[in-house]
Formats: C-alpha cells, sequence, structure tokens
C-alpha cells in the first residue's frame, strides 16, 4: 500500500485498512459479482476514528465512497480505482433500545435484520422490512431513505429516523442524536443527510423509532377485474381494517404470468385475471383481527371487486404467497424501475409504457408490480437481449410519465443511473438549490462524487 492508504493505515490499524489486490476479492454489490476495484478499503471501529481518516482524506483532496450492504439499484455506491471506499461493517452494533420512549439506538454498519430481530426479543417491531433486509445496512437505508413493504403504515426510513450522527467531509462530527418525536428548534439537520446517499455526509449512529409488536396477521391473494376495482378495494381495507392494513401490493396480469408457470412459482390462482393485489394486515387480536379482515374480504367478494381468493393457512403457504411478490428471478434479466406517480395517473401510465415498449422492440416486454398505496410502480422492462438498451428503455419509462406528476424514483434513488433523468423531477430552482447544499457542506467534491447531483 502507499500513499494515502498508508496515511489511512496509521489511524485505523493494519486491521482496518483492506488493500486493493485483497478488495478485488470483494464484489462490487449484491447484484454484480465484478471484483471492486479502489485506493483502499477503511473500516473504521467508531465515529472519532471515522473523523480522523476524514480529516486526512480533506487534507489530500482524497475522494470517498461509503458503502453499506450494497444491496442499492441505482449504482450509488459504485467506486472508482482513484476512490477511497468507507466500509461502517466495524460499527454495527445495537447500543441500546429504551423501551419507555420506544426507540433504539444503532450504528449505521448494523444489518436490518439483525436490528429488526434484536428489538423483537424485546417486544418491539423495526417496520422498515424489504427483500435485501439480511444484507442492508441501516445506513445505508438512512442514506438511500429506503422504503420497502410496510411504508403505507410506517412511511420511509425518513419516518422512523429521531435522531442522526454524521461525520463531515472535513471530518467535523456533527451529533445530533434526538430521542423525542417533538422537537422543534431549527433545521431538522438529520432530513439533510436521510436521502442525500452519502454526498453531504457519513451516517454513523441514528435513532430510530419502534413500534408495538404486532402478534396477528392475516394475508390474502385476490383477483381482480380492473383498476377501479383495486382502487376501491385498497380504500374498503385503509378504512375497514381501522389502520392495520400493512401491505397492498398490486401486481400486473404480465408480472404474475411472469414469475408464475412452469418456470416460476405454482399459481395459486388462475393467471388470466388482469391483477392480483396480495393484502396483509397485522394486528394483536387475533381472533378479532381474523373476523374485521374476513368481513373486507367479503365485502369486496359482494361489491364485485375480488373476483377471485386465496387465504393462506400456513406460515408455509403465505411464504409461497409471498415469494410470487418478491422472488422474480424468473421475470429477469431486466431493467429495473421504481416510478411513483398519482394513482388515478397509473392506469393511463401502464398503457403508454406498454404501448412505447411493444413500438420499440417486438420481442420486448414489460412487467409491472407495485406498492400502489405508496403510488409506487416497480416495473422490468424486458428486451430479448439483454445488454445495450438501457437509454432507449430509460426513455420510454421516464418519458411516459410525462404530465402525470410523477417521479422517476420513489424509493430506489437517483446514484448515477438516474442522473440523466432528474432533471425530469426536479426544477431547475430545485437542482440550483441541492447544488448550493453539496457545495456548502462538501466543498472539494470528496463524497460520493458523480452521484445525484453529479
Ligand atoms: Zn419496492
Amino acid at each position: 500500500m502507499t500513499g494515502i492508504a498508508e496515511k489511512l493505515a496509521d489511524l485505523v490499524g493494519p486491521k482496518g485498512v483492506i488493500g486493493p489486490e485483497a478488495l478485488r476479492e470483494r464484489p462490487t454489490s449484491y447484484w454484480d459479482q465484478a471484483p471492486t476495484e479502489a485506493r483502499c478499503m477503511v473500516r473504521p471501529g467508531s465515529a472519532e476514528q471515522l473523523s480522523a481518516l476524514m480529516r486526512t482524506c480533506y487534507e489530500n483532496n482524497q475522494a470517498v465512497v461509503v458503502q453499506g450492504g450494497l444491496t442499492g439499484l441505482v449504482e450509488g455506491a459504485v467506486a472508482t480505482a482513484e476512490d477511497v471506499i468507507i466500509s461502517l461493517e466495524r460499527m454495527n452494533r445495537v447500543e441500546s433500545v429504551d423501551p419507555w420512549d420506544g426507540i433504539a439506538v444503532v450504528q449505521a454498519g448494523a444489518v436490518l435484520q439483525t436490528v429488526q430481530e434484536h428489538v423483537a426479543e424485546q417486544g418491539f417491531l423495526f417496520p422498515l422490512d424489504f427483500g435485501a433486509r439480511g444484507s442492508a445496512t441501516i445506513g445505508g437505508a438512512v442514506a438511500t431513505n429506503a422504503g420497502g413493504l410496510n411504508v403505507l403504515r410506517y412511511g420511509m426510513m425518513r419516518n422512523l429516523v429521531l435522531g442522526l450522527e454524521a461525520v463531515l467531509a472535513d471530518g467535523t462530527v456533527v451529533s445530533s442524536m434526538n430521542q423525542m418525536l417533538k422537537n422543534n428548534t431549527g433545521y431538522d439537520l438529520k432530513q439533510l443527510f436521510i436521502g442525500s446517499e452519502g454526498t453531504l455526509g457519513i451516517v454513523t449512529r441514528a435513532v430510530i423509532r419502534l413500534y408495538p409488536q404486532t402478534t396477528s396477521r392475516q394475508t390474502a391473494l385476490l383477483a381482480v377485474e380492473n383498476f377501479e376495482s383495486v382502487v376501491s378495494l385498497l380504500q374498503r381495507m385503509r378504512a375497514g381494517l381501522g389502520g392495520t392494513l400493512n401491505a397492498f401490493e398490486v401486481m400486473w396480469n404480465d408480472y404474475y404470468q411472469s414469475v408464475t408457470g412452469d418456470s416460476g412459482h405454482d399459481a395459486p390462482l388462475p393467471r388470466d385475471y388482469p391483477y392480483y393485489v396480495l393484502a396483509e394486515a397485522e394486528g394483536v387480536s387475533a381472533g378479532a383481527d381474523e373476523d374485521r379482515f374476513t368481513a373486507q374480504l367479503e365485502a369486496g367478494l359482494e361489491a364485485g371487486e375480488i373476483a377471485d381468493a386465496i387465504i393462506p393457512k400456513s406460515a408455509a403457504e403465505r411464504d409461497a404467497v409471498w415469494k410470487i411478490r418478491e422472488e422474480f428471478d424468473s421475470a429477469l434479466p431486466a431493467y429495473i424501475y421504481d416510478v411513483s406517480l398519482p394513482i388515478d395517473a397509473m392506469p393511463t401510465y401502464v398503457d403508454r409504457l406498454k404501448r412505447g415498449v411493444n413500438n420499440w422492440r417486438d420481442d420486448a416486454s414489460c412487467d409491472v408490480f407495485g406498492h400502489l398505496a405508496d403510488g409506487n410502480l416497480h416495473i422490468f422492462v424486458r428486451p430479448s437481449d439483454s445488454d445495450g438498451h438501457r437509454e432507449a428503455a430509460d426513455r420510454i419509462v421516464y418519458e411516459s410519465l410525462e404530465g402525470l406528476r410523477g417521479s422517476i424514483s420513489a424509493e430506489h434513488g437517483i446514484g448515477t443511473e438516474k442522473l440523466p433523468w432528474l432533471g425530469m423531477s426536479r426544477s431547475n430552482a430545485e437542482m440550483a438549490l441541492m447544488r448550493t447544499l453539496k457545495q456548502a457542506l462538501d466543498p472539494k467534491n470528496l463524497l460520493n462524487p458523480g452521484k445525484v447531483v453529479g
């Protein structure tokens, strides 16, 4: 190791640094097995160490890329051979759980699933949840403002963080570890870092908000004949279940076709309905919860909103139903998108999208599913041969949003992948203000350069 790597090793000790050769044995991301390239990876054991590291990087004009569980989907944590990677994998503890205030203090490198399990032992629920829970870290979830499956009930990461500690580009430690739900003392500084994708500071610790654990769960997979019925069913369940609806996942027919059948999952419902809804509620009173859930389904059937239904009878059956939504390997390879838009604009959008894809290439197809109540659609665009079509696919997906009040990213973020399209979702004044903030917090452009604001 030479130069900057040696200087950094002096600060964290040899165990805290991984050299470029050993780094090549680490994959670039959760999705991509290509070797990691960088000057080195440093793994501080504390915010103080990270502060010293950043001071040195600042003095040496050394750019850094912070990496968490590498489960992001927008190339937001990719380093170049000239960068230093910072990993908080040694700062991975749940420091405390406070049952009175219903909060936990967690270090940024803690894995989401570990945090979920840790607080569950004390009767609490940390509701942030998504497929990559076993690898994604709290710091990554904060930096990307992660969403996922339970947003309808509990909100995104932004809603689940009460306080933060972050290290700035010049090594300054900003400790803003608020524990209260209410604290109206000027600018809410933590929100600057949440969703900033590592471009404004490095999150080291967070105070997260816990909820009482639920003890009963009701799940149903429903077939629906038209979009109006999907929406009225959502309204019915939200209102009728008294706020206990956790998930309302909608799958368009093409998605359901792609992930079930010969090469995919068993199809518990016939494969020719236009829409499928995976609805799930959680409560604390099994008998009453089940009665209430069943009553909503019966009312939905009677109103003609539900055409067919499957209610899983065991944990294994529930898992099988969820796999249809969560494990979409048979629909890959594909380009994956996460647009958001008002619910009433969705049918127009999906029509435009399908027409765009059909007109583009005869052999291309596209699948749609989404977290409907969040206004969030996921789209897979699949040209029959996989490479070299990204830009054309982007154009169809994003340009179809024109005039529909939508956003090019509901939950994945911008990274580098969506940077060329950011201007579609943000005005010139917003873009200028984002650049002003970046300039103020990171004047040398050392923090995750080239991401979000370019
Ligand atoms: Zn999602």
